[in-house]
């Protein structure tokens, strides 16, 4: 298939206008501040103005503005998932990734799809009900299919605790024909990430295989959408090249879907490079994003689109997760593993991993300290199976209703994990956050927040409105 070139990332305009607005005056931040309040997402000049931001003060304001931002569209809801990898074999030389073609440092293995259903088992077990199935860019023995048959075998993975009820996929781009099949597995987000929209530095790390081609992996979420997978994610590798570049360039594809589909990408992921084995890059990016920041580029973006949800892994340390939570983001990866097998004693776990975590800890250690903070996990995956994707979830979710669902169905789930999956600690802490936030809660929220609630406890699972 012909690749179609991504002529809407225009590196001339990022220059000139970051160039004219990188060095804002006090009273443009503020302006820029204060329209953001709005919630009706920011133009490129305006981000460009944020990124320009270094006085303490003016970065605190910032982070108030994502901190009001995030409270007033997302209240304290935390999405939790997993990534589930199942092959960390690779036919692309990317050269800050231990899963290249060339590294002879690693452990390979492709599950098989019993493997896939132990890991599953083990992910069920923990309480999780949303997974990201991730993999390398290489299925020798049944192509494609592969990925298909993985998704058929986690759906039909069940155990007496539960099953996983969504799956969202990071694997390499697709034809509009293969992303239809993937439409049909009942796929929840597509994601896929641009690394950088940088041509030169695209060129500088991508060695080999069709990953050298930028056309096609920027166009890739196009192709998704045509082919009818309404939400899709979108992210950069942090620390390749110049974040405010990047910010610039990842809010013209946004604008670009917008404008062809009238819909954004549902979920923005912020990785940044960490050590990976066999990897110089990775362990010494050329464009180090220290904390700081990392955190603005969490609170820009919550400013920038303010109803596309934001995704923090465990590649970031247990602190920074925590940091950027206030900040705006919505989604988090929790009790991760990298290697394909990572998940059970049964599988070798001798298998390498992508990169290096920062977090740790496992699934209900990260929501006694989520809940010990305030904020609710969800393990909810009711508005995709009743069908409230893309342009039905921005319409829903822009006017703010969606807190009318979110909010009850975040305490439902949360209420099913305590009871069937937390340890007495966990499921203390919880009981009484569930309490406290059904108390500031009002009207039809409180009323279905009860209900459901109430619900779960008398031994129902899976409920949702
Ligand atoms: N192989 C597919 C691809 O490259 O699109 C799918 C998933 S890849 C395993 C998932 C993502 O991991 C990549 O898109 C990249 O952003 C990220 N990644 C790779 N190496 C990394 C590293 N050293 N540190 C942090 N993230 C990394
Ligand atoms: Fe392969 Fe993806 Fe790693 Fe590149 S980032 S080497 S495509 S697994």
């Amino acid at each position: 298939m012909e690749t179609t070139t991504a002529n809407f990332i225009n590196e001339q305009e990022i220059s000139n206008i970051l160039s004219k607005y990188s060095k804002p005056e006090t009273l443009q931040v503020r302006e820029v501040l204060d329209k953001a309040r709005e919630m009706k997402g920011l133009s490129l000049q305006e981000v460009a103005v944020l990124t320009g931001i270094t006085d303490p003060l003016q970065l605190h304001e910032l982070f108030e503005t994502a901190n009001h931002i995030k409270d007033t569209i997302y209240g304290k809801r935390l999405v939790i998932f997993a990534p589930l990898y199942i092959s960390n074999l690779c036919a692309n030389e990317c050269t800050y990734c231990a899963f290249r073609a060339k590294n002879k440092d690693i452990i390979r293995r492709v599950l098989t799809q019993k493997e896939i259903s132990i890991e599953t088992e083990a992910l069920i077990e923990q309480g999780h009900k949303r997974v990201l199935l991730v993999g390398g860019e290489a299925y020798p023995r049944q192509g494609f299919q592969y990925v298909l048959d993985s998704i058929k075998t986690i759906y039909d993975t069940k155990t007496e605790k539960g099953d996983i009820r969504r799956i969202n996929v990071n694997v390499a781009p697709l034809d509009i024909d293969e992303f239809k099949l993937l439409k049909d597995a009942k796929i929840g987000t597509y994601q896929i990430f641009q690394e950088t929209y940088h041509h030169e530095t695209y060129s500088k790390v991508h060695l080999e295989g069709k990953k050298r081609d930028y056309n096609w992996r920027a166009m890739a979420l196009h192709r998704a959408m045509e082919a009818g997978i309404d939400d899709v994610g979108i992210g950069v590798l942090f620390g390749l090249f110049d974040y405010r570049f990047e910010m610039l360039a990842m809010m013209q594809h946004i604008f670009e879907l917008e404008k062809v589909f009238g819909v954004g990408p549902h979920t923005i992921s912020v990785p940044r490079l960490e050590p990976a084995t066999g990897s110089d890059i990775a362990s010494h990016p050329p464009f180090a994003v220290a904390d700081l920041e990392f955190r603005k580029i969490v609170a820009i973006l919550r400013l920038a689109v303010p109803y596309t949800g934001i995704i923090m892994s465990t590649r970031e340390t247990a602190q920074m997760r925590r940091d950027t939570f206030a900040l705006g983001v919505s989604q988090i990866s929790a009790g991760s593993r990298t290697n394909p097998g990572g998940y059970d004693d049964e599988i070798d776990a001798d298998v390498s991993s992508q990169f290096s975590l920062g977090d740790h800890r496992p699934l209900d250690e990260v929501i006694r300290d989520v809940a010990g903070m305030g904020y609710v996990p969800s393990f909810c995956t009711g508005c995709y199976r009743l069908g409230r994707t893309g342009q039905d979830f921005m319409d829903l979710a822009k006017p703010g209703a969606i807190k009318a669902h979110c909010g009850p169905n975040a305490l439902s789930s949360f209420m099913e994990y305590l009871n069937h999956y937390a340890s007495s600690e966990t499921r203390k802490i919880g009981i009484q956050l569930i309490e406290d936030t059904i108390h500031q809660m009002n009207g039809l929220p409180k009323e279905r927040a009860r209900k459901l609630v109430n619900r779960v406890n008398e031994g129902k699972k899976d409920v949702f409105c």
